[in-house]
């Protein structure tokens, strides 16, 4: 489990899809939807004391709690931007959190997955998680690569190799 406390939060608007989608990858905790955009975005960030990211120039006018301006429309310029602002540190999180509903993912055991992924996959792997919330399944020693390179592709450093 991923619990220390005063550990950043994030409410991202909807402008920032990919963004959020990332910093999930991260193992950050990030809510992001359609309803979070102008005055539902602040109340959301407020009653969960997140730290908002917005590409919303006007937002600041609305009186918003801290909030990170995302400058650009690119997202590993923007992934580049937060994890630089907030002094993040990539990977001792990576993939412990859903990526479609933010959840923190928990282990599970092999037989219980089998209905659940592709039999190749099911042949190969030995570790499973899944989300309690969607009930997706997730195999990290396979995501995990493609997302160091995906990382690495745009320029995301990373701590050691
Ligand atoms: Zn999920």
């Amino acid at each position: 489990m991923n619990d220390s406390t005063g550990e950043l939060k994030f409410a991202a608007d909807r402008m920032l899809g990919r963004l959020a989608r990332w910093l999930r990858v991260l193992g950050l905790d990030v809510i992001y939807g359609p309803h979070l955009t102008g005055y539902g975005l602040i109340r959301a960030a407020r009653q969960e004391q997140r730290l908002i990211l917005t590409r919303d120039r006007r937002l600041k006018q609305k009186q918003p709690p801290e909030f990170i301006l995302i400058e650009s429309d690119h997202y590993p310029e923007q992934l580049r931007q937060v994890i630089q602002e907030c002094g993040l540190v990539v990977g001792a999180a990576l993939f412990t959190r859903c990526l479609e509903c933010n959840a923190v993912l928990q282990p599970r055991g092999k037989e219980s997955v089998e209905p659940l992924v592709p039999p190749y996959v099911f042949a190969i792997q030995e570790h499973f998680f899944w989300c309690p919330k969607c009930r997706r399944v997730y195999w990290p020693a396979t995501h995990h690569q493609r997302m160091l390179e995906e990382l690495r592709k745009l320029d995301i450093p990373q701590p050691g190799n």
